[in-house]
């Protein structure tokens, strides 16, 4: 009876630690915060697959999924950090994008993009972004990639890439228009 009592307990201990441990969502922060204004810092390439830092790439994508986003950059979460994920089934596969840089291709030109974020609850704006980009970055195993993108994807990657830099879609949107803009838009993709 001890033996059993002993496994039951044994169980129950690795479920809590399995279930604690296997997603933590994390705080998003708002406008006003100072963080989201900051110049994040590049992460130390060494330190990528240092288990903290893993953690805290697991925890931003189950925070980006749990809050409906397509992307989700690190200062978002207040860690003043070169670093975001993204996924938008099934056009945009789950992406982690560390250390990047973007090479606007301004010859594509550029296309309205009617954005939400998850740091500016109930704004939808419409901005403007490239159509295609040049994207380079370092992925969760360290490996340098570097990638042409276009459609959502390249949508995505812009409006993160601006939130390394302090920059926000109310930015982007003429302070005279942007009553208008973000009437009526009520499904746009939030990032
Ligand atoms: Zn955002």
């Amino acid at each position: 009876m001890m033996g059993y009592m002993k496994t039951l307990l044994l169980l129950a201990t690795l479920i809590v630690t399995l279930t604690t441990h296997a997603k933590t969502n994390l705080e998003i922060i708002k406008i006003g915060h100072p963080t989201l204004r900051a110049t994040a810092q590049e992460v130390i390439h060494a330190e990528i697959s240092n288990p903290e830092f893993q953690s805290l790439i697991d925890d931003m994508i189950s925070t980006m999924s749990e809050a409906g986003g397509v992307g989700l950059a690190a200062p978002q979460v207040n860690k003043s950090l070169r670093m975001f994920v993204m996924k938008s089934w099934p056009s945009v596969s789950l992406t982690v994008v560390i250390n990047p840089t973007i090479e606007y291709l301004e010859d594509f030109g550029k296309k309205d993009s009617v954005e939400g974020c998850l740091s500016i609850p109930g704004k939808n704006l419409k901005v403007q972004r490239f159509k295609k980009i040049h994207l380079s970055y370092f992925d969760r195993k360290g490996e340098y990639i570097s990638v042409e993108l276009n459609g959502f994807g390249a949508i995505i990657a812009q409006h993160e890439y601006d939130h390394l830099n302090g920059i926000l879609i109310v930015d982007l949107v003429e302070q005279m228009i942007s009553k208008i803009n973000y009437i009526g838009f009520s499904n746009a993709p939030l990032m």
